[in-house]
């Protein structure tokens, strides 16, 4: 059985949790590791299957606990050489494995894709994970997305999608101009609407659970998220994220391999 969580998700915080019977890993570490730990334990996950940590850009809200995290628990983090030169000195774990966008890095039972997106980070990155014949996706952090993006998403069972803000509650909020540009420019973060249209552009079939991930506390509701996705739950379970408590935890059955 494959099991998926946010843990956290959204501007303040980002976990994501892939796991299996014998091993895990997670996807960035933005929020502390008591708070990691409170929340695994909340869902019953097991912080000592994590076999490592993936992290996608340098910013605090994706990083912000790892060294303790992983120091503690005597991971290793995967870092791009770009994304680690970047990283504050108090964020940095001891035990850093580099690796380049674009690589497949195998861990256990697990097939990790790398692949570079538009974000303004020094070398953001997104990672697909395939474990027990599942594909899942983590895709925040996306400003204008590329073909990479489409490319791994059309290739996932599972994802967690950045529906960032809301179009309206952005441009008419109270965040000063200039932000507000950064945040909808090719290299800021995905709307509600820029997801729904990505997902929409699939070629139906394979994708069939959606996270709706990294919703802003300001410019956004999971209200308005959920309703922008309203027309396509027919064919896809779509599950709100948040920054305050872990998501539902889902459970795919998945090939088992090992028998
Ligand atoms: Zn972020
Ligand atoms: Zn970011």
């Amino acid at each position: 059985m494959v099991q998926i969580c946010a843990i956290a998700s959204g501007s303040n915080g980002n976990c994501y949790y892939v796991g299996n019977e014998k091993e895990a890993i997670l996807i960035d570490a933005g929020i502390s590791r008591r708070q990691i730990l409170k929340r695994m334990k909340m869902k019953r996950l097991d912080i000592r299957k994590v076999k490592a940590v993936f992290i996608t850009h340098e910013h605090s809200d994706h990083m912000r606990g790892v060294r303790v995290l992983a120091d503690t628990h005597q991971m290793p983090v995967y870092f791009t050489e770009d994304t680690l030169r970047n990283t504050r000195h108090q964020h940095r774990p001891e035990n850093i494995r580099l690796f380049e966008a674009g690589e497949r890095i195998t861990i256990g039972g697990y097939t990790v894709f790398s692949f570079s997106k538009n974000h303004d980070a020094a070398d953001p990155v997104s990672f697909r994970i395939e474990v027990n014949g599942i594909s899942v996706g983590v895709f925040t952090d996306i400003g204008k997305p590329c073909v990479n993006v489409k490319h791994h998403l059309e290739n996932c069972d599972v994802a967690f999608l950045e529906t960032n803000y809301d179009e309206r509650m952005l441009w008419e909020g109270a965040y000063p101009q200039y932000l507000k540009v950064r945040v909808a420019s090719d290299k800021g973060h995905m709307s509600n609407d820029q997801a729904k249209e990505l997902v929409k552009e699939l070629s139906p079939g394979k994708l069939k659970h959606l996270f709706l991930s990294h919703i802003s506390a300001d410019n956004n509701r999971v209200e308005f998220a959920l309703d922008t996705f309203s027309d396509l739950k027919e064919r896809i379970n779509i599950i709100a994220t948040s920054r305050y408590a872990p998501s539902d935890v889902l459970e795919l059955a998945g090939i088992t391999t090992n028998l």
